[in-house]
């Protein structure tokens, strides 16, 4: 398989470290409020690389952080009233709700930031020993100047970069946060440089050396965590041993945008996973994702949905009789798959699988994509449809409504006729 890598700059053969073997890191969600169509994007995408890799027979261990520990839950609990705690396990299980709505579950592991503090300050500990960081008034900094590989992942250099944070006791305003100092509500910990908590780069670092050591093999995430995030994990892991590169493939996804704008929390042009999953279902929803290149922006549009819907409804019309198996259509799937998740080709390869009648493959490719290409059995659907038409008849709405859900979320659309 080839994939492009951003810190190459290249499409390279995936040759990874344990032949056999895939170490896989995706930056997971700050747990503290719903999860948008954009967070679907990314997770959908990763989602269907470790099934493509399991598929093709390699062992994948996919490793996701989980931060429960920010600034935003702070604020948010502050302004609810409800601990930091509870907030953030609360939206986690929401988080973790929608994935599986979304058939994302390849996922072999959730680490919570709050769980690896003692490998965190561990880590930090080690980063000041090694004159990589160092400690103020307002925490323990890492000195980017120490760090020759600097800016190799973004590919930008000294005054073309902008730092964000704005605290007095840094010595450069490039150096970042490994440990910040003071009370921070219920989370926050004992540590030799006095009670605080982490930043956030160093959570994601302390957890992939825990699972993975200092290097691993891919590491993936949207596009906007290049700088500084990435990049300061890249600084952070390679200042502890030299070891380079800490990941060879840095995968990135585009962004999701709404009227030529990035969907996000703080333009308030978002749309959540669960509002989304009320109209079009996860089969609707990977298909239209899947229907463009990872990497490429995509523009997230009711029409482009609706489309998706009917493409797929196409597939299922016509994937009717079993007629054996296509070589070529499946050469073609793979062929795409492999040419750096070539999503939109591998799903052009499934309408030939469809039109040749190769069921057999519809199956096994619609498990790796999430997407169920094929009609359900229609007579326990008949059936359902009588009954909801029958509670509709007799103004039963609620359970109408939730009959409609389920089947909604188990991936079978539904038009209602007007009374
Ligand atoms: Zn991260």
């Amino acid at each position: 398989m080839e994939l492009y890598s951003t810190l190459l700059r290249t499409v390279e053969p995936l040759v990874t470290l344990n032949p056999n073997r895939v170490s896989m890191f995706v930056c997971g969600p700050t747990v503290y409020d719903y999860s948008h169509l954009g967070h679907a994007r990314t997770y959908v995408v990763f989602d269907v690389l470790a099934k493509y890799l399991r598929w093709t027979g390699k062992e994948v261990f996919y490793l996701q952080n989980i931060t429960d520990v920010d600034d935003k839950i702070i604020n948010r609990a502050n302004a609810e009233n409800v601990s930091q705690h509870d907030l953030s396990r609360r939206f986690e299980i929401e988080y973790l709700r929608d994935m599986r709505a979304l058939g994302v579950d390849s996922v072999s592991y959730y680490a919570r930031a709050t769980t690896h503090i003692p490998e965190i300050i561990n880590q930090v500990e080690r980063l000041i020993s090694r004159g990589a960081a160092y400690v103020t008034e307002g925490g323990v900094y890492f000195n980017v100047g120490t760090f020759e590989h600097n800016g190799e992942l973004s590919h930008q250099h000294g005054t073309d970069r902008v730092s964000r944070i704005t605290d007095e006791t840094k010595q450069n305003s490039l150096d970042f946060a490994l440990w910040k100092l003071g009370e921070f509500g219920e989370y926050t910990w004992d540590s030799p440089w006095g009670r605080g908590r982490p930043g956030w780069h160093i959570e994601d670092t302390a957890i992939s050396e825990k699972y993975f050591g200092q290097q691993y093999d891919i590491h993936g995430g949207g596009l906007d965590l290049i700088f500084p995030h990435h990049e300061a994990e890249i600084a952070q892991m390679e200042s502890l041993e030299g070891k380079h590169p800490m990941v060879r493939y840095w995968l990135h996804t585009g962004f999701l945008t709404v009227k030529g704008e990035k969907m996000s929390k703080s333009l308030g042009n978002f749309i959540t996973i669960r509002d989304a999953l009320k109209t079009w279902n996860k089969d609707v929803l990977r298909y239209f994702i899947l229907l463009s290149h990872y990497s490429s922006p995509l523009q997230a549009t009711d029409e482009g949905l609706d489309n998706a819907a009917r493409a797929l409804e196409h597939i299922r019309a016509v994937a009717q009789k079993d007629t054996g198996e296509n070589p070529e259509g499946r050469k073609a799937f793979t062929d795409a798959m492999e040419s750096d998740l070539n999503t939109p080709n591998a799903l052009a390869a499934i309408q030939t699988l469809a039109a040749s009648g190769d069921i057999l493959a519809l199956k096994e490719f619609g498990e790796i994509l999430g997407i169920n290409f094929l009609r359900e059995t229609s007579a326990p659907l008949s059936i359902l449809q009588e009954i909801r038409a029958e509670l509709r008849a007799n103004k039963q709405f609620a359970v109408a409504d939730m009959i409609r859900e389920r089947m909604v979320a188990a991936g079978i659309t539904i038009t209602d006729a007007p009374l």
